[in-house]
C-alpha cells in the first residue's frame, strides 16, 4: 500500500478548511493507503508560544481526527515530538541542506519580517519537515500551496542525500488529493480560510455551535449580482457557498433563486456535517486520546528507527 504522510499544526481553531481540504480526505484514503496522519507540535515552538496551548491544542487535534473519522486501527496518529526519530533525522538532514536554502524559504521570508527576535528553529523547521516525511519513507504528502515549497526542499534534500551516501530514502510526491476541496473565508471570499485569519468572521471552527454556524454564514459576503451561479472569479462569495454546499451533501448543488435560500440550505449541511463530529468530539476521553498517540508512536518506530540506523550507517557514523 501506498504511504501517505497527513500534517497538522496544533494552532487550535480548526476550521470546515481544514476538514473538507485534509481530514476528509484522509478519512477516505484508509483503506487505499497506508497513512499517518502527524500533528506537528514541534513546529508549534517556532513562533512565540504558550506551552499549556501547544499541549491543549495537540490532543485537540488528535480528538478532532478520531470525531472526523480516522480510524486509529488503520491510520497511525502522533505528535512528531513524540518519536524521536524525527527529530534526530532532522540533524542528519540539517548536514546536507544549505543555509541559503532554509533562508529562501518565503514562509521563513514571511514570519520572520516582523521586527521582533526569529527564533532559530523557524529558518530550520522545514528541515525538520522534511526529517518528519523521510524518516516514515512517506511516498505520497498531501499539501496547500502555502507548503509546496517546503515539500520541494524534501525532494532535494532526499534526492542529494541519495546521490552523495548512496540510496537511503523514499523520494516523497506532493498530492492533492482528488476528494479535497479549497474553502474560502467567508467574509473575504478571495482568501483560504484559515486559522490565522484576523477575524473569525470568516471560519467556521469545527466545534462551532449551529447558532454560531447560522450566524456566521448568514452573513457571508456574496455579491450584488443577484444570481446564484458557480463563477469563482466573478462571484467568489457565492461560488464558495456552493463548493460549501457540493463537498458537504456530496452532491451537485440544485438551483437557488435567492441568496437567502442558498445560505439556509448551506447551514443545514454544515450543521448536519458538524453535529456528530461535535457529539463525537465530547464523547472522547482525554485518557483515551492520549493512549492512541501512545499505540501510534509504538506502531511508527521500528520503521523510524530502521531509517535512521540507515542514514546514520550511510553518512558514516554507524558501520
Ligand atoms: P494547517 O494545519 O493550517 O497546516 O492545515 C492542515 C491541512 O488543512 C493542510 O493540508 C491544508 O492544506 C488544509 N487546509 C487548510 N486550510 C484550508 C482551506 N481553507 N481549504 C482547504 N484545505 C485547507
Amino acid at each position: 500500500m501506498i504511504k501517505r504522510l497527513t500534517g497538522f499544526q496544533p494552532t487550535g481553531n480548526l476550521h470546515l478548511g481544514n476538514l473538507l481540504g485534509a481530514m476528509r480526505p484522509l478519512v477516505e484514503a484508509q483503506s487505499t493507503t497506508d497513512s499517518i496522519a502527524m500533528i506537528a507540535d514541534l513546529h508549534a515552538l517556532t513562533m512565540e508560544h504558550d506551552p499549556a496551548a501547544v499541549r491543549a491544542n495537540t490532543l485537540e487535534v488528535a480528538t478532532l481526527l478520531l470525531a472526523a473519522g480516522v480510524d486509529p486501527r488503520r491510520t497511525a496518529i502522533i505528535a512528531n515530538s513524540q518519536v524521536p526519530e524525527h527529530t534526530e533525522l532532522h540533524y542528519l538532514l540539517e548536514c546536507t541542506a544549505a543555509f541559503g536554502e532554509a533562508a529562501r524559504m518565503i514562509q521563513f521570508k514571511e514570519k520572520s519580517a516582523g521586527g521582533g527576535p526569529v527564533r532559530l528553529s523557524l529558518l530550520t523547521y522545514p528541515v525538520l519537515m522534511a526529517a518528519d516525511i523521510l524518516v516514515h519513507g512517506a511516498e505520497q504528502v498531501p499539501v496547500g500551496d502555502d507548503q509546496s515549497q517546503h515539500l520541494e526542499l524534501a525532494r532535494t534534500l532526499a534526492l542529494r542525500f541519495n546521490a552523495r551516501y548512496g540510496e537511503t530514502f523514499t523520494v516523497p510526491e506532493g498530492i492533492r488529493p482528488e476528494s479535497a476541496a479549497r474553502i474560502m473565508d467567508l467574509s473575504d471570499p478571495v482568501r483560504k480560510m484559515s486559522k490565522s485569519a484576523p477575524s473569525p468572521a470568516g471560519r467556521i471552527a469545527l466545534l462551532d455551535p449551529p447558532e454560531t454556524i447560522r450566524k456566521v454564514i448568514s452573513r457571508a459576503v456574496t455579491d450584488t449580482a443577484g444570481v446564484v451561479r458557480h463563477d469563482p472569479e466573478n462571484q467568489p462569495g457565492v461560488s464558495n457557498l456552493l463548493a460549501i454546499l457540493a463537498a458537504c451533501t456530496d452532491e451537485k448543488p440544485g438551483e437557488f433563486t435567492s441568496y437567502g435560500a442558498l445560505k439556509r440550505e448551506v447551514t443545514d449541511a454544515v450543521v448536519a456535517l458538524l453535529d456528530p463530529i461535535r457529539a463525537r468530539y465530547a464523547e472522547l476521553d482525554p485518557g483515551y486520546v492520549r493512549e492512541i498517540l501512545a499505540e501510534g508512536r509504538t506502531r511508527v518506530r521500528p520503521a523510524a528507527l530502521a531509517t535512521v540506523r540507515r542514514t546514520k550507517v550511510a553518512i558514516g557514523l554507524l558501520d
